[in-house]
């Protein structure tokens, strides 16, 4: 269990952060009692919340294998990276292509100081303090600009972090900005909280209730419909299968489905390539 004597210089424990609470989810040790307070409230209404952040890993495992070892994707930009965990972009990417290179951006700076810790030996990757509601400031910045060449294509990973830009902040000109200082033949992957709607009423009464337990205590936190979720990504051809439940994406052989329960249809995701 973490203490504040734990806690990284920089690391307000007096307020919960999303990687936090998130990093509790996932079975991680870098969370506080504030965060797991968050959590465990969360977890009375959708008590499969382990599960579907579990699920969003395992999506995102199998979107970069696929961009790094079927597409040839050698660079990705993770944008809301998150806390070191299993399973890393780069520990992945470089299984499938040794040269793969990325960058980690969060705002949280617990995600800075783990990962800088995770990266000190590693030269495929780096990780920057940014926020994703400027993204012309990740993109110019120095960091970026020398680790990734956008001349050839990239991979832009949006797993977990449009749902944590409100509407008044504009998620789609985020997205857009972003979508346009990549070359052609890049391809985005974004994972995102959906309301079912009336196709799943429980569902989308339990999302209404956690998205507002999120908004309380977090400040964040939007389940969105499908069509909002697509306009992220306008002008790009969405890959099959399209915007589906996490485990629904392109599963690998021997992979167990998980059952369908709360969190299931409340979590999305897609891969799009930019023509
Ligand atoms: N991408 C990882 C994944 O899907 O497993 C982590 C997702 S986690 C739910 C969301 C992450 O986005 C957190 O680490 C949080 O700190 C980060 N985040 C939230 N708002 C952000 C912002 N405005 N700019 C940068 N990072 C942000």
């Amino acid at each position: 269990m973490a203490s504040n004597e734990a806690a990284p210089s920089g690391v307000d424990v007096s307020v919960p952060s999303i990687a936090r609470v998130y990093d509790f989810m996932l079975g991680g040790k870098d969370n506080f009692a504030v965060d797991r307070t968050v959590a465990e409230h969360a977890l009375k209404i959708t008590p499969d919340g382990p599960q579907a952040a579990q699920a969003n890993r395992a999506f995102l495992r199998r979107v970069v294998r696929f961009l790094a070892a079927e597409q040839k994707i050698g660079q990705f930009l993770d944008l809301g990276s998150g806390l070191p965990t299993q399973g890393n972009v780069h520990q992945v990417a470089t299984r499938h292509d040794p040269q793969a290179r990325v960058v980690y951006v969060d705002n949280d700076p617990i995600v800075l100081a783990h990962g800088r810790a995770l990266l000190a030996h590693e030269g495929a990757a780096t990780v920057i303090q940014a926020d994703v509601r400027s993204p012309e400031v990740i993109l110019e910045g120095a960091e970026v600009r020398q680790f990734l060449d956008f001349s050839r294509p990239i991979g832009l990973l949006l797993f977990g972090i449009l749902h944590h830009i409100g509407d008044d902040e504009d998620p789609k000109a985020v997205a857009a900005k972003l979508i346009e200082a990549l070359p052609s033949g890049s391809y985005v992957a974004i994972s995102h909280f959906r309301d079912p709607g009336e196709r799943q009423p429980d569902a989308s009464r339990k999302a209404r209730e956690v998205e507002r337990i999120f908004n309380e205590s977090l400040g964040t936190g939007r389940w969105r419909t499908d069509e909002e979720i697509l306009s992220f990504v306008e002008g790009l051809e969405v890959l099959e299968p399209g915007l589906v439940p996490l485990a629904e994406w392109r599963p690998e052989p021997g992979e167990t489905a998980p059952s369908q329960s709360d969190t299931y249809h409340t979590f999305v995701g897609l891969v799009a390539r930019k023509p």
